[in-house]
């Protein structure tokens, strides 16, 4: 049997505790909403990005989207070694670097 005091006390700190939680979901989801909106007005105002068209993104431009380079220590043509591209890491495309990937500047 919990003593009425101490009880009237958990309950009060688990209400308490509630509508904090509750308080912080409300907020974030405030905060992302608001985030999702200026994003979304950022994205009708600004123009898109020039240099990747919008996409955010472009072809890796030191393998030019074969993924692999072509590179041979000695520059000695017979040695000439593929190597996983180490600017996009094989993923044939790079990100923008003039609007970091958001698609408009
Ligand atoms: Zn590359
Ligand atoms: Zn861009």
């Amino acid at each position: 049997m919990i003593p009425k005091p101490l009880r009237t006390l958990a309950t009060g700190a688990a209400i308490f505790l509630g509508s904090v939680a509750a308080l912080n979901i409300t907020l974030s989801i405030a905060i992302g909403g608001f985030r999702y909106a200026t994003e979304l007005k950022l994205r009708k105002d600004a123009l898109p990005c020039g240099v990747c068209r919008g996409k955010g993104y472009y072809i890796c431009k030191l393998c030019k989207g074969n993924a692999t380079i072509k590179w041979s220590p000695l520059y000695d043509p017979i040695a000439v070694n593929p190597c996983l591209c180490p600017t996009c890491d094989g993923n044939r495309v790079q990100r923008c670097l003039n609007c970091l990937g958001k698609g408009y500047s």
